[in-house]
C-alpha cells in the first residue's frame, strides 16, 4: 500500500519506519529542511515511562494560580484572544479531579511502558546511536513538601509496577556526585530503568536508513489541506502540488488541528511552550552523569554524549516559536544552580519548541472517520518517550492488525 506520513518529527519518522517495515511504500513530507527541526529538535532528551503522566492532577489550578505573577514560574499562563486556548484551559482544569487523573494516568502508562520497549527493540535491530545512555533520571526534592509529593507519586508507581526507590539526599548525591553541595536536597526519587537520548540524532539517523532503503522523504514542502473525497481522503495539497496515497498518516503536532477542523474533525490539542539550553562541551566531573530532574524548578538536567542540556517552562501562549534568552533565563539558572561546574554556562545555544498536549494527557492515535486517515498527534511532554510505541500501533491500525496493547483512552472514539 502507499502511505504519506505526514510530519518528519520523532513521531512521523518513528512511524514510517514501522509502516516501511511492514512493506508499504512510504513517502514522508515535511515543511523543514530536514527531519525533527521543529519540537523534537533539542527536548530534554528523557525517556522516561516513569515520568509519563498528566499535568492536569489535583491542585494544579491553585498551583498554576500562585506561580501566575512570577517571572521564572515553571508555568505560564499567556490569555490570547483565542477560543481554542480557552476551549483548551477549560477542559485541562475538568481533568484536574483525583478520578480523571487516574484514568488519565493509566493509559499514559501504558503507552509509555510499551513505547519504551519498542524504542529498545528498534535500537537493537538497527544499532543507531544517539548519545544514547541507560543510566536512569533522578528527580530531586529540595522541600520536605515536595519529598512529601514524591512519596505519593511512587505509590502510584507501584500500582503501575515501575521500578523506582525513593533515596535519600546522600544517596542521590552517590548516584550524581556532581550535584552543587549547597542544593538542598531533602530527598529522591530514582527511575532506574528510565533512559536518555538525542531525540533529533534518532530522529536523523532514522530517517537517513529509511531513505536507504527506499523510503521518499519530501522536504521544504508545506502542506495547505487533506483533501476529502467523500468519505475518503483524496490527496495532500501542498505548496509542492498534490500528493496522494493509500492511506494517509498525521503526524504533524501542534498545528494538526488547523488542517483537520476542515476535515470535521477537532481535536483539543494547543501548544505548550518549553525552552531548553544546551552545553557543547561539559567537564566530565562537573556535569550529571545520566538525568536529574529538579522538582522545584521543573527543569530537567541530561547529559547527551559530550553535551549537557537542560530544560523546561511550560507557557500556554499561542504557536510562536523564538528562543527568546530571557525566557529561558529560568532553566539556565537552574542547570547552573545544580551543576555549576558542568560547563561554560556563558556559552549556551537557546531553543524553544511546542509541545502538542492534549487536556487530559493521552495522545490520539489511529481511526478517524475517514477509512484512510490515521491519527498520531497529541504526545504532548512525553513524544519522545511515545514515539516508538505509537508508530507500531499506527502502523498497525494502518496493516489492520491488533495493536499489542489497549487503545482504550487512546483513540478518537475511545475518548471519555
Ligand atoms: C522543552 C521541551 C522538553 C521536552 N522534553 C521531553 C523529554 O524529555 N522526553 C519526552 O519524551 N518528550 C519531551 N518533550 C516532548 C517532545 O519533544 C515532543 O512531544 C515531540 O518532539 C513531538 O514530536 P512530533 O513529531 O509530534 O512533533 P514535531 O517534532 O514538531 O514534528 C511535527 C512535524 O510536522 C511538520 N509540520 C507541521 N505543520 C506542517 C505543515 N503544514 N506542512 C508540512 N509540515 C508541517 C513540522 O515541520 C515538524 O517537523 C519535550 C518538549 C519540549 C518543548
Amino acid at each position: 500500500m502507499k502511505v504519506l506520513v505526514l510530519g518528519a518529527g520523532v513521531v512521523g519518522t518513528a512511524c514510517a519506519h514501522y509502516l516501511s517495515g511492514d512493506g508499504h511504500e512510504v513517502t514522508v513530507i515535511d515543511r523543514q529542511a530536514a527531519p525533527a527541526l521543529e519540537t523534537s529538535f533539542a527536548n530534554a532528551g528523557g525517556v522516561c515511562p516513569g515520568f509519563a503522566g498528566p499535568w492536569a492532577a489535583p491542585g494544579m489550578p491553585l498551583k498554576v494560580m500562585g506561580w501566575l505573577f512570577k517571572s521564572h514560574a515553571p508555568l505560564l499562563l499567556r490569555p490570547r484572544f483565542d477560543p481554542a486556548q480557552w476551549r483548551w484551559l477549560a477542559q485541562f482544569v475538568g481533568n484536574c479531579t483525583a478520578e480523571r487523573f487516574a484514568h488519565n494516568k493509566a493509559r499514559m502508562q501504558r503507552i509509555a511502558h510499551y513505547s519504551k520497549q519498542c524504542l529498545v527493540e528498534l535500537r537493537s535491530a538497527t544499532g543507531i546511536a544517539y548519545d544514547e545512555g541507560t543510566g536512569g533520571v533522578l528527580q530531586i526534592f529540595r522541600t520536605e513538601e515536595e519529598l512529601a509529593g514524591g512519596r505519593r507519586a511512587a505509590a502510584v508507581l507501584e500500582r503501575f509496577g515501575v521500578v523506582h526507590r525513593i533515596v535519600t539526599a546522600q544517596e542521590a548525591r552517590a548516584l550524581e556526585p556532581a550535584l552543587a553541595a549547597d542544593v538542598p536536597i531533602a530527598g529522591g526519587l530514582h527511575l532506574s530503568t528510565d533512559e536518555t537520548g538525542d531525540c533529533h540524532l534518532f530522529t536523523a539517523r532514522l530517517a537517513e536508513r529509511l531513505r536507504a532503503s527506499g523510503v521518499t522523504f519530501h522536504f521544504d514542502t508545506r502542506i495547505d489541506a487533506i483533501m476529502r473525497e467523500g468519505d475518503r481522503i483524496g490527496g495532500i495539497l501542498t505548496n509542492r502540488g498534490l500528493f496522494t496515497a493509500d492511506c494517509y498518516v498525521v503526524a504533524l503536532g501542534s498545528e494538526a488541528p488547523f488542517l483537520l477542523r476542515p476535515l470535521d474533525i477537532t481535536l483539543p490539542i494547543y501548544p505548550v511552550k518549553g525552552y531548553a539550553i544546551t552545553l557543547d562541551r561539559v567537564r566530565d566531573e562537573g556535569a550529571p552523569r545520566s538525568s536529574v530532574m529538579d522538582e522545584h524548578s521543573k527543569v530537567m538536567v541530561t547529559r547527551l554524549g559530550a553535551r549537557l542540556r537542560a530544560a523546561g517552562v511550560a507557557e500556554v501562549g499561542g504557536y510562536d516559536r523564538s528562543a527568546d534568552p530571557s525566557k529561558a533565563a529560568g532553566v539556565l539558572e537552574a542547570a547552573r544552580m545544580l551543576f555549576p561546574r558542568a560547563g561554560d554556562y556563558q556559552q549556551v545555544s537557546y531553543w524553544a519548541g511546542l509541545r502538542p498536549m492534549t487536556p487530559d494527557g493521552p495522545p490520539y492515535l489511529g481511526p478517524t472517520p475517514f477509512a484512510n486517515l490515521f491519527l498520531n498527534l497529541g504526545q504532548g511532554s512525553n513524544g519522545w518517550t511515545q514515539a516508538c510505541g505509537c508508530g507500531r500501533i499506527v502502523a498497525d491500525l494502518v496493516g489492520g492488525r491488533a495493536p499489542a496493547i489497549d487503545l482504550d483512552g487512546l483513540t478518537l472514539v475511545s475518548r471519555h
